[in-house]
């Protein structure tokens, strides 16, 4: 579904992602795990088109993403839940929701879609013509999710959807994940505090400095191989 071959990415004279290469098959939940400022988000905003690739080849649904708008890639299948929700706080849920399908137009499976994701997350049902910056954190979280999924993607990244969020909270969003890919999606998440997230994983990669440390099946990772990960001890 996703194939990325040595991405590197640059801010300036800073080089974010040195190197990057990973694969996420079709119907798998992937995860890019590692610490503060190894590159994860940004790996995520090259894949979306929110930041221009310095080097490197992406290609997603067997064609390459060379010159497509990040709106090209929505229409494409590859949606992304941004970090920090990015929700928009003066709008209503059920708007924040339709301008996640708006490059679909007047495509009338939008409705049907808009009561799948409200089933999908009933809270949002219920808090439809509430404003979604009065929603509290883990609403709004589950909003920019339902929000991504308007657009029917067939791959969707996922920024650190636990982050400040409590744990029950966390276990909801992951279960959400869990029944997102049953229904068809592929995911790719992307999380610091990543033992729960990789316990859910089919592959894991380590990031450290940019650049993948390490792969393996999220069944083989434990918390002790990751702290030795994240602290640069060579396995
Ligand atoms: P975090 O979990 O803190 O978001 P991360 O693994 O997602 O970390 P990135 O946010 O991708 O890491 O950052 C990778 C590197 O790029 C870091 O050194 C960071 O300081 C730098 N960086 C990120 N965004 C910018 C920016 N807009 N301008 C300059 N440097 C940036």
């Amino acid at each position: 579904m996703l194939r990325v071959d040595d991405l590197t990415v640059d801010y300036g004279l800073i080089r974010a992602v040195n190197g990057v290469s990973f694969e996420v098959a079709q119907g798998a939940i992937v995860s890019l795990v590692g610490s503060n400022g190894a590159g994860k988000t940004t790996t995520m905003k090259a894949l979306s088109g929110l930041v221009p690739r310095a080097g490197g080849a992406v290609r997603f649904a067997g064609a390459p993403l060379d010159g497509v708008t990040p709106d090209g890639r929505v229409a494409r299948g590859l949606a992304h839940v941004p970090e920090g929700r990015r929700v928009f706080p003066r709008m209503t849920v059920r708007e924040n929701l339709l301008l996640g399908a708006y490059l679909r137009g007047r495509d009338p499976g939008v409705v049907e879609d808009l009561d799948r994701v409200c089933e999908m997350f009933p809270i949002l049902a219920a808090r439809r013509q509430q404003l979604a910056g009065t929603l509290s954190g883990g609403e709004q979280q589950m909003l920019a999710i339902a929000r991504a999924l308007m657009s029917r993607p067939k791959l969707l990244l996922m920024d650190e959807p636990s982050m400040g969020l409590a744990p029950q909270m966390v276990d909801l969003i992951l279960e959400k994940i869990v029944e997102i890919r049953a229904s068809g999606a592929t995911v790719l998440l992307v999380e610091q505090n990543a033992v729960e997230a990789i316990r859910l994983s089919d592959v894991v990669y380590v990031l450290r400095l940019g650049a993948v440390i390490h792969r393996s099946a999220g069944r083989d990772m434990d918390e002790s191989l990751l702290k030795a990960l994240y602290l640069g001890h060579d396995i």
